[in-house]
């Protein structure tokens, strides 16, 4: 049986940041990083589109679920403290306009190169295609898959989200193991199923600055963004903010809607009163363009049929008042029913997991087993779209890495 003062399930995001601050917290101790993919970081060369979006500067615990336990690991890495952690290890970083960090390649692979070569610097074993299956403590040390023993164990396996990348969900059995509760897993950050014929004719639509508003009985939601139409659903960042809240509501069993307000700007009166004035200086035009000057094309046509405004040849000085008025509704209140979410396979990011009541905020070493921490995803910890679960990895990667 090997022995290490510290070993580490998963060599991503969060694993590589604990192993690289318990190298540099507690110098000379032998730290083992257990991965079962066959190379380490699979996951961070596919975020932010193979650019690697690496935290957001406006990242603040209100940017989490659970904010009361998120507030001290944020407090003591903040954003620009895990920018400065990586401009340490050498990597230049850019902040575009929206608070996101980006590494000056542009390309993820740098960000995981940093993290890999300096683990090799610090003389971090990394063991590859070793899943840990299970772990177990006796007699004051972990013994993990009966080969490898050690004082401290992190477990820093990510959740269920997009497996292909490593992150298979088999870190849950593991924290179980210890007594610790998993809380509901549901898909997140992750395009929205629709009723299709609500769609149908709009994939590949984009509508800008659109407003979403969600509602399935007691789960209210929105957000706002560009909103992008896929065969079955809608996409966009501001249409996977809301895809926990359809999942948990389809897995409820309960109806649930998404409102699209594409003029968020204007009220409602004011559009109806714009659509009967630009009827009458758009008058003779064909029926379906009208409302080309607000909206893309199949998008003006679909809000025309759900308004029921007859479309076959007509013309546009046939609007009536009550027309512009229904017209007007569809704009702002353009409803389809929620069926589900493309799932785990394809989302960025689980919602649930470890129950952080059993964990302490400030160290992330487990309340139930003196030695064990998690970090990352595995915790019930998650958060917006732009930067904000990588941040969430890296800080609580490093705050478990002190051992503290
Ligand atoms: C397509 C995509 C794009 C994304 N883009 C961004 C972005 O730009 N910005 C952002 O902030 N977030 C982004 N995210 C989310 C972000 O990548 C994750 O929240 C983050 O990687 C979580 O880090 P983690 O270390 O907790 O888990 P992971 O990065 O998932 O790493 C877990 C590691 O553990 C390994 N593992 C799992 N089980 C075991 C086991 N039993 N034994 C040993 N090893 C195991 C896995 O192989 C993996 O290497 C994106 C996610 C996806 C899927």
């Amino acid at each position: 049986m090997k022995h290490y003062d510290l070993c580490i399930a998963g060599a991503c995001a969060s694993g590589l940041a604990a192993a690289l601050s318990a190298a540099k917290n507690h110098p000379g101790i032998g730290i083992a990083v257990l991965e079962k993919l066959p190379r380490t970081g699979k996951k961070i060369l596919v975020t932010g589109n193979g650019r690697c979006n690496l935290t957001n500067v406006n990242a603040v615990p209100g940017s989490y679920n659970n904010p009361a336990f998120a507030a001290p690991c944020l407090e003591k890495y903040s954003p620009e403290k895990v920018t400065g952690f990586f401009g340490s290890l050498g990597l230049l970083t850019y902040t575009d306009s929206a608070g996101r960090v980006y590494p000056r390649s542009n390309t993820a692979s740098s960000v995981l190169d940093s993290l890999r070569f300096a683990a090799e610097k610090y003389g971090i074993d990394i063991f590859t295609e070793t899943p840990v299956t299970s772990a177990v403590k006796k007699d004051g040390e972990f013994i993990i898959n009966n080969e490898f023993s050690c004082d401290k164990f992190i477990i820093a396996t990510g959740g269920k989200a997009s497996s292909p990348q490593g992150s298979d969900g088999s870190g849950y059995p593991l924290a179980k193991s210890f007594g610790h509760i998993i809380t509901p897993l549901f898909p997140s950050l992750v395009p929205v199923n629709t009723k299709p014929d609500e769609v149908r004719g709009l994939k590949g639509v984009r509508a800008a600055n659109v407003r979403l508003t969600f509602s399935a009985e007691d789960i209210n939601a929105s957000s706002e963004g560009e909103l992008l139409f896929t065969e079955n659903g809608i996409s966009g960042i501001c249409a996977m903010e809301l895809a926990s809240f359809a999942a948990k509501a389809v897995a409820k069993k309960i109806p649930a809607y998404i409102k699209v307000d594409f003029l968020p700007e204007m009220a409602e009166e004011s559009l109806e009163k714009y659509l009967s004035d630009t009827a009458r200086s758009k008058c003779g035009e064909p029926i379906d363009s009208f409302l080309t000057g607000i909206l893309p094309k199949p998008l003006g046509i679909a809000v025309l049929k759900k308004a029921q405004v007859y479309l076959g040849g007509s013309q546009v000085e046939e609007i009536s008042t009550g027309m512009a008025k229904a017209i007007a509704k569809e704009i702002k209140e353009f409803t389809l029913t929620v069926t589900g979410t493309k799932g785990f396979e394809n989302a960025q990011v689980t919602k649930g997991g470890v129950d952080t009541s059993d964990i302490n905020p400030e160290t992330m070493e487990s309340l139930l087993v003196p030695g064990l921490y998690f970090c990352g995803e595995i915790i019930d910890i998650d958060g917006l779209c732009g930067g904000f679960n990588l941040q969430w990895a890296f800080a609580s990667g490093l705050l478990a890495g002190e051992l503290g």
